[in-house]
């Protein structure tokens, strides 16, 4: 069987990366979200084992000595990190696996020998909008939303390192560019639309 491609998407805080994964995941079969470990306290209405594993800072260290994380970081103060297991059954599966996480993530899976990573760039159409979208969202305080401002505009630099870039403006239209470049990828692993195992016989 072919094995499930594995993307990684990153994206500056109050893109919407959120909101365009979960369309995402609910129109398509075969793609899983990869639920990342960290050690930052759960807002309220997320749901340990379903938006993280959250830990502690004790037990995030002690897996991370162990090899349990394919990459992990520290974002805003806290740490983060992808099981790597999960990653290598879920691909071993024939399924795709989705990694939302930050760009120094994607780094170290870039560098990782033996893993091939797609990687996907969502972006703000501006940093005006990002900053309407941030204090739309009502989850920050004024300070808050200031770092990540200026987080975003270091995270834009990194945009060559991707190999797609989504413009998140309508999103309806993101959407559908992420599902298009899923498709595609699975068109060039030899799969179909749907990620289902091609079965050509002449
Ligand atoms: P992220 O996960 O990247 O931090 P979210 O998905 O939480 O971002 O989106 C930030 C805010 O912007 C949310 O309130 C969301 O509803 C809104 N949003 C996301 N995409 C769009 C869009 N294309 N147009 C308008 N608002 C959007
Ligand atoms: P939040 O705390 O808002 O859910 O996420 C903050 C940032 O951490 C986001 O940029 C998100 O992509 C990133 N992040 C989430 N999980 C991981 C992970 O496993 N590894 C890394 N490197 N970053 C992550």
């Amino acid at each position: 069987m072919e094995r499930g491609n594995l993307f990684i998407i990153s994206a500056p805080s109050g893109a919407g990366k959120t909101t365009i994964l979960k369309r995402v995941l609910a129109a398509m079969e075969r793609v899983v979200f990869s639920v990342s470990h960290t050690t930052r306290p759960p807002r309220p209405g997320e749901q340990n084992g379903v938006d993280y594993h959250f830990v502690d800072r004790e037990t995030f260290k002690a897996m991370a000595q162990q090899g349990t994380f394919l990459e992990w970081a520290e974002v805003h103060g806290n740490l983060y990190g992808t099981s790597s297991r999960v990653v290598a059954d879920v691909t071993g599966e024939g399924q795709d696996i989705i990694l939302d996480i930050d760009i120094q993530g994607a780094r170290q899976v870039k560098e990782r020998q033996g893993v091939k990573g797609i990687f996907v760039f969502i972006a703000p159409p501006s940093l005006r909008v990002l900053q309407e979208r941030l204090a739309g969202r009502a989850t920050e305080t004024a300070a808050s939303i200031a770092t990540r401002l200026s987080n975003a505009r270091e995270e834009m630099q990194s945009i060559g390192n991707y190999d797609y870039v989504i413009v998140n403006d309508t999103l309806e239209r993101a959407v559908e560019v992420l599902q298009s470049i899923i498709i595609a990828e699975r068109s060039r692993n030899r799969r179909g639309l749907a990620g289902e195992p091609l079965r050509l016989v002449f």
